[in-house]
C-alpha cells in the first residue's frame, strides 16, 4: 500500500512538472531572454532544487560507493529530458544538452566524506532539512549543492532555450574525495571528452575561483642493518637516518616558493613507519610519508629533486624517493591506477572565458564577483593541471563547512548558482 502511494505521488508530481515545462515553452516564444528573466525562473525553481538536493543528501554516497546516488541523478536527468545520458566505466554519469560543435562541461563530484564523530552533529547528517535559510546535511556544501544546481541549470537552459551553439555536458563524477581528478582523467583519456571549458561546481561561497595549489604524496625510505638491541654498535639504525632526513624536510619547507596568487608551496610529514625483527633489535627499515602542496611553477620533477636533495643534505643520497599510486576499485569494479600527483593550475586572469563569467555573474546576480582561489584541491587538477583545458568554478556553500559537522548551505545560493550557470550559457551563446 505504502509503495503504491509513493508511486502514485511521484506520478502526480511528474504531471505537474510536465505542465510547468510546457508553460515555459509557450512563454519562451514571446519573452526575450534577459538576465532578469533567468534570475526570476531560477528563483521560482528554488524549492524544487532544494528538494533535489535533499534527495541527493538522503542517498549516502561515500567514495567508491556512489551507485545509488548516480541512480537518483539519472532519474532527475530523465525527468528534465536531457538529450543524452551515459554512465562511464568508473561510474560517473554524463548528461548532455545540445549537439553543437563546441563542447563545454559542468562538473560536480557526487561522493562525500564520512560524517565522522556523530556526537558532533546536532542532527542526522543524512536526514536533510531546511532551517534558518539553510539546507543542512552531509554533502550540502561539498558538494551535492553544486551537483543539484548544475543539473537544474540544465533544466533552465532547456526551458528558456538558452543554448544552440554548444554540446553541454553535465558530469556528476565519482571518487573525488579519495583521488581528485581521477574521474576526469578517465573522461578525457578513455571517454575522449574534448571540452573547451570546464566549470567546476565545488563550493566557492558564490565567488568565482580560478585555480588552486596542486599536491603530491611522496614516500622516502631508507634501509638499515638489524642486530641485537643489546649491542647496537653492530648494526645501522634506519630510524636515525630517517630522523635526520625528516629534519631536512622541515628546513626544505622554509625554502619553498611563494606565488602571489596561489600562496606558498609547503611540505610536511604525515606519517613515520619503521620495522625491526623485534622490539629488542635495531630497526632495519624506516620511511616517511610527505604531504606536498605545490604552488605555481612547482612540478613533480622539481618536488622530487628537492626531496632527493634533502636526503643528500642529511647524508643519505641513496634514500629511495617515490610518488605513491592510487589503485582503489570504483563501484563498477574498474581499477584505473594513477600516480598521486595532482598538478597545480590557475586560469589566466585575462581569459575570455573568465571575462564572460564575470559579465554573466554581474548581469544575473547584480554585483561584481570576487575572483579568488580554492584552498583545497578539485577535479581541476586533471582538466586544467594535466590537460590545460580552461577551467574555473563557482559553487553554492562556503568551503569552510566542507568535511565539517553540521554542514549547511544557504538556500538562496542554490537559485543563485542555477541562475549563474544558465546565464553563463546564455552569454556564451550570445543571447544576453
Ligand atoms: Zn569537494
Amino acid at each position: 500500500m505504502w509503495l503504491f502511494f509513493t508511486v502514485l505521488k511521484r506520478g502526480v508530481n511528474e504531471t505537474v512538472f510536465e505542465e510547468q515545462m510546457a508553460n515555459m515553452k509557450t512563454k519562451q516564444q514571446s519573452t526575450p531572454i534577459t538576465y532578469k528573466l533567468i534570475r526570476k525562473r531560477a528563483k521560482a525553481m528554488e524549492k524544487d532544487t532544494t528538494r533535489f538536493l535533499a534527495d541527493l543528501v538522503r542517498t549516502q554516497s561515500f567514495s567508491s560507493k556512489e551507485k545509488n546516488v548516480i541512480g537518483v541523478i539519472k532519474k532527475e536527468m530523465q525527468k528534465i529530458g536531457f538529450d543524452g545520458i551515459k554512465i562511464d566505466g568508473l561510474g560517473s554519469i554524463i548528461g548532455r544538452i545540445g549537439k553543437g560543435k563546441r563542447v563545454i562541461a559542468f562538473d560536480g563530484h557526487v561522493d562525500t566524506v564520512y560524517p565522522g564523530d556523530l556526537s558532533a552533529w546536532k542532527s542526522d547528517p543524512f536526514k536533510p532539512f531546511v532551517k534558518a535559510g539553510k539546507i543542512w546535511g552531509r554533502g550540502t556544501v561539498d558538494q551535492k549543492g553544486g551537483v543539484a544546481t548544475m543539473i537544474h541549470a540544465g533544466r533552465l537552459i532547456k526551458e528558456l532555450g538558452l543554448n544552440d551553439q554548444f554540446t553541454i555536458l553535465f558530469t556528476a563524477t565519482v571518487m573525488e574525495e579519495d583521488c581528485d581528478g581521477l574521474c576526469w582523467q578517465y573522461l578525457l583519456n578513455v571517454e575522449k571528452l574534448k571540452p573547451e571549458l570546464v566549470v567546476i561546481t565545488e563550493p566557492t561561497n558564490m565567488n568565482i575561483y580560478r585555480g588552486h595549489r596542486g599536491r603530491m604524496e611522496i614516500r622516502v625510505e631508507v634501509k638499515g642493518k638489524s642486530c641485537h638491541g643489546s649491542a647496537p654498535e653492530r648494526g645501522d639504525n634506519a630510524i636515525y637516518k630517517i630522523a635526520r632526513i625528516a629534519l631536512e624536510i622541515e628546513k626544505l619547507n622554509e625554502r619553498l616558493k611563494y606565488d602571489s596568487f596561489l600562496g606558498k608551496g609547503t611540505v610536511t610529514i604525515s606519517e613515520v613507519k619503521s620495522s625491526s625483527p623485534s622490539l629488542c633489535a635495531v630497526a632495519d627499515e624506516a620511511g616517511i610519508h610527505l604531504d606536498r602542496r605545490l604552488t605555481y611553477g612547482e612540478t613533480k620533477a622539481s618536488a622530487i629533486a628537492e626531496v632527493k636533495d634533502a636526503a643528500k643534505r642529511a647524508g643519505y643520497p641513496d634514500a629511495k624517493v617515490y610518488v605513491l599510486t592510487y589503485e582503489e576499485a570504483a563501484y563498477t569494479g574498474k581499477v584505473y591506477p594513477t600516480e598521486k600527483y595532482y598538478p597545480t593550475w590557475a586560469l589566466d586572469e585575462k581569459s575570455p572565458y573568465l571575462k564572460n563569467a564575470v559579465a554573466a555573474y554581474a548581469g544575473v546576480l547584480g554585483k561584481q564577483p570576487f575572483v579568488d582561489k580554492w584552498t583545497f584541491s578539485t577535479n581541476g587538477i586533471a582538466t586544467a593541471g594535466m590537460k590545460g583545458i580552461p577551467t574555473f568554478g563557482l559553487g553554492p556553500g562556503n568551503e569552510v563547512y566542507a568535511h565539517a559537522a553540521n554542514e549547511a548551505c544557504p538556500v538562496e545560493h542554490l537559485s543563485g548558482a542555477v541562475a549563474f550557470y544558465a546565464a553563463l550559457v546564455a552569454k556564451l551563446n550570445g543571447k544576453v
